[in-house]
């Protein structure tokens, strides 16, 4: 039987782990989520994820050889230090190296919203409803905007390793100044923050995430 198979979805708000059986269609063995905690800082978010894989050895009493990990922004392919992240205390650090020196485990780093537009492009809704797509866009809306794109099931990764990314695109200056240096990108104007920002400032009411 093929070993079991440890992934980590490092987000913004709250970190998920999952340990599954790779079969046809796969068999969880354990999933859970913890918050990321990422106004604690970069080493926080570490001993955050090192949580996680604790609590799930704990629950199948096994140990990870590797651990894949999706992430915000993406590794730099020349720098290997990880950029383009709305969980801005990760840009600029070698996060790879750090986890595995953390963890003494084999890491593997992909952008969230490429391993989203990959999975949903071979073995989710694109499968179901246009199985012969050529060519798929993934799109998160959540802390911040990202974007995949597929092209015949493989990730376009790009020379900069940013193929995809839409986020900062300037969209509309109703958006305000972001981080990366623009005004009104596309994440400042459909992110989660933002779209409650904007129901906050035509109801006069807070929207409350169902969590
Ligand atoms: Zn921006």
């Amino acid at each position: 039987m093929a070993k079991p198979l440890w992934g980590i979805d490092l987000g913004g708000t709250k970190i998920e782990g999952v340990v599954l059986q790779p079969e046809a269609k796969p068999n969880v063995l354990a999933r859970l989520r913890i918050p990321t905690e990422s106004a604690r800082g970069y080493e926080h978010i570490i001993s955050q994820i090192k949580k996680v894989i604790g609590m799930l050895s704990v629950q199948t009493g096994l140990q990870p050889e590797l651990i894949r990990i999706c992430t915000p922004g993406t590794l730099d392919p020349i720098t290997q230090t990880l950029k383009n992240s709305n969980t801005q205390c990760l840009n600029g650090k070698p996060f790879k190296q750090d986890l595995e020196q953390a963890l003494q485990i084999s890491i593997r780093i992909a952008n969230d919203a490429n391993c989203f537009a990959l999975a949903e492009a071979n073995m989710g809704v694109v499968q179901e409803i246009l199985p012969k797509a050529e060519v798929v866009f993934g799109v998160i809306l959540g802390t911040g905007v990202d974007g995949g794109v597929v092209v015949h099931n493989k990730v376009i990764n790009g020379r900069q390793g940013i193929g995809g990314e839409w986020g900062h695109n300037v969209l509309d200056v109703s958006g305000g100044p972001c981080y990366c240096g623009k005004t009104g990108c596309v994440e400042k104007v459909i992110s989660g923050p933002a779209l409650e920002n904007y129901y906050q400032s035509i109801s006069g009411k807070t929207y409350v995430c169902q969590k």
